[in-house]
Order: structure tokens, then C-alpha cells, then sequence
């Protein structure tokens, strides 16, 4: 008897809706995953509205791709390559390449021809449908790189594993070491894990920036471990990151703000030879203003930065089993598959009078 689970489509005109798909077998050389949670995302709310941003993007999908769960099913293959059983819980990396192109052979630049991305390449009518971490149950392809979950953490909680690797893949492109003085614009989620990020990395003074409306953000970037913030709404900001900073200013300024003139403050902020790291995505808004001579005078280096590499995947996994409280303190808020609305609406902060550093979406698994 065929089984049935839920998952939330995305048919990219704002709405959503939840469809019945049968609970798939291993795809040859693959395995299947039982979602536990999905963390949800800025990404996904652009996907709602069919704003397509990652390549090979389609509509009609289910989304999803910051992905917990457990093996349910698994071929011999698999198992023997990734070293995971089923009934293990494991992290899964979004970013499947196939190892034998060009690119992934280490040819110069370039993206793996056959790139899928979890959640986003691959659409409810493609093979079975259950492709994202918004269904019960995914496919897992057979070139899959999976991380083994550390203990002690909730599968909700983990999810902070996938913006985590970006965040160390940034700090790492933006240099960030020992004796660093860190701003990060911005306290979404995303930001408050640069700042983790850096501080993991030994950045000795780490700055998070937000606005009027970001107070508990703020608060949660003091309780990572952040040594001030600025309500920039309030302050001046480039007076008061001088302040903080003994008049030297950030050694490197990471932007995760959607605002296009933060990319001018970042400017600001930087000290001679500051290296500055733009993640914030401004919906292809240009930056009104720019001064370039900034970037010349001060010998800055502008560093872009969009999503993980393998290593950094696994680099975040590591950094949650040795620093627990990374993930316990963004917890956040958790919906059920019924109301991914509600999540997605909190991740647009258009619910009145409430505000989430992290929604996730936890899976119940009335599998019929
Ligand atoms: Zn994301
Ligand atoms: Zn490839």
C-alpha cells in the first residue's frame, strides 16, 4: 500500500498550498530522508513571490533547504558512501554537484553543470515531487554530501546549521582572524550568525548594527557573545563604531542588511585597508550614491558572498556539536506544516507586534 505525505508547494504567485504525494522509494544509489525541520529563510519568501535568485530556480516547487531529518530509507550505496545508516539524523548540504564536470573536476570558475539545489531546482512535478524540506520526506540523490547530527541539540535547533555555513564560508572569504574588529549590519538570523561566525573565529571586538524595530535581535546578538550593538536609528553609527573602536573602525564590516545604502555605511565604517563583506541581498535595487573613493582611499577590499562550500557545511555541524548555545539561542519560533503562512509571514515580519530571530518549520508526520 502506497503511503501518502504532505508537503507545501510553492506555486511562485504568493500563495501556497499543501499536496499529498506518495512517500517515495531511494532513487537509484540515493536514499530517502524522513524531514524532521526546515529552517525557514529570507529565500523563501522571495520564492513565494516567484522571485527566482539561484540558478536553475523553478516555480511550483516544494521549498526548503536548510534541512534536518532522519534516514528512513537507504540503499547500500549510499550507505557505504556517506558512513550513515537509517535512523540516523543527519544535516543535509542544499548544494548537490556531480563530482564529474568540468568545474567540480576543479576547472577554472564556473558552476557544476549539473548543479541541484534542494528546495529549488527540482519541482513538485520532477520525479515524485518531494525535493525540499517543506515535505515530510524527501529524495536524497546518490552525490548528496550529508553531515551526521551532533547529539543534544533539537532537529529544529539545528537547522541554524545551513545559514551557519554561509556565515563561516563569509567570515572566511572576508579574512576574519584573531584580533579583528567585526561590524555586522543587519541582525536578521543570517547576520546574528556572522557574528557568531566571527567570534568563532576569534574576531576580538564584534559590533552587531540594527534599527529601531530590531530590539530583541539586538539583544539576541549580546547574548551570542556580540560586545555592543547600535540602534542606528537612535545613534549615529559611523560616530559610535568610533567610539567603540578607539577611533580605529571595524577591520572588516560584513553587510547582511536588504537596505541598499547600508553598502555606503559599510564604507563608512571600514578602517584603511578594512576589508568589507556584502551578503545582504537588495532585491536588485541599486545603491544610490555610491562613493568609490572610499573603497580607493582606504584601500578596502569588497568581498561578494553568497551561500557554502562542502567544508564550511561541515565546519558549522562541528561548531554546533562544540557550541551548543549557538543554536539553543536562536531557536526561535516553530510552525507546523499548516501554517507555513503564518512562519513565512513572521520571516517578512508582517505579523503586528510579533518578531522572531528564526522560524523554523517542524514536521509532524501524520503520514497516511
Ligand atoms: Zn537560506
Ligand atoms: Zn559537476
Amino acid at each position: 500500500m502506497v503511503q501518502h505525505a504532505r508537503a507545501a508547494v510553492f506555486p511562485g504567485d504568493g500563495t501556497y498550498e499543501i499536496r499529498e504525494f506518495a512517500v517515495p522509494d531511494p532513487p537509484p544509489g540515493g536514499a530517502v530522508l524522513r524531514v524532521e525541520a526546515v529552517g525557514l529563510c529570507g529565500s523563501d519568501a522571495m520564492q513565494l513571490h516567484g522571485q527566482r535568485h539561484v540558478p536553475g530556480e523553478v516555480a511550483d516547487v516544494v521549498p526548503g533547504h536548510e534541512i534536518v531529518g532522519v534516514v528512513h530509507a537507504i540503499t547500500a550505496e549510499a550507505a557505504a558512501n556517506w558512513g550513515v545508516a537509517e535512523g540516523d539524523r543527519v544535516c543535509v548540504d542544499e548544494i548537490v554537484t556531480c563530482g564529474r564536470c568540468r568545474a567540480c573536476l576543479g576547472g577554472p570558475g564556473g558552476l557544476c553543470a549539473n548543479l541541484q539545489l534542494y528546495g529549488y531546482t527540482m519541482g513538485a512535478d520532477h520525479d515524485g515531487g518531494l525535493w525540499g524540506g517543506y515535505g515530510e520526506f524527501m529524495r536524497l540523490l546518490p552525490t548528496t554530501h550529508l553531515m551526521k547530527a551532533p547529539d543534544g541539540l533539537t532537529a529544529a535547533e539545528l537547522t541554524v546549521f545551513e545559514p551557519l555555513a554561509n556565515a563561516l564560508n563569509w567570515v572566511a572569504a572576508a579574512g576574519v582572524r584573531t584580533g579583528d574588529r567585526v561590524v555586522v549590519q543587519g541582525p536578521g538570523h543570517q547576520g546574528l550568525l556572522c557574528a557568531a561566525a566571527a567570534l568563532a573565529q576569534g574576531a576580538s571586538q564584534v559590533i552587531v548594527t540594527g534599527t529601531g524595530a530590531d530590539g530583541t535581535r539586538l539583544a539576541t546578538a549580546l547574548e551570542l557573545g556580540a560586545h555592543a550593538v547600535v540602534d542606528v536609528d537612535a545613534e549615529d553609527v559611523t560616530e559610535r563604531v568610533g567610539e567603540l573602536t578607539g577611533g580605529r573602525m571595524a577591520s572588516v564590516v560584513m553587510d547582511l542588511t536588504p537596505v541598499p545604502a547600508a553598502v555606503n555605511t559599510a564604507l563608512q565604517l571600514a578602517a584603511f585597508r578594512g576589508r568589507v563583506a556584502l551578503a545582504g541581498l537588495k532585491h536588485f535595487r541599486p545603491v544610490e550614491n555610491l562613493l568609490s573613493d572610499l573603497v580607493s582611499l582606504k584601500s578596502l577590499t569588497v568581498h561578494g558572498c553568497a551561500g557554502s562550500t562542502p567544508g564550511s557545511m561541515e565546519q558549522a555541524v562541528q561548531l554546533l556539536a562544540d557550541r551548543p548555545s549557538i543554536a539553543r539561542t536562536l531557536r526561535g519560533v516553530h510552525v507546523g506544516l499548516e501554517d507555513v503562512g503564518r512562519g513565512i509571514a513572521l520571516l517578512e515580519r508582517a505579523v503586528p507586534g510579533e518578531d522572531a530571530v528564526h522560524v523554523s518549520l517542524v514536521h509532524e508526520h501524520s503520514v497516511r
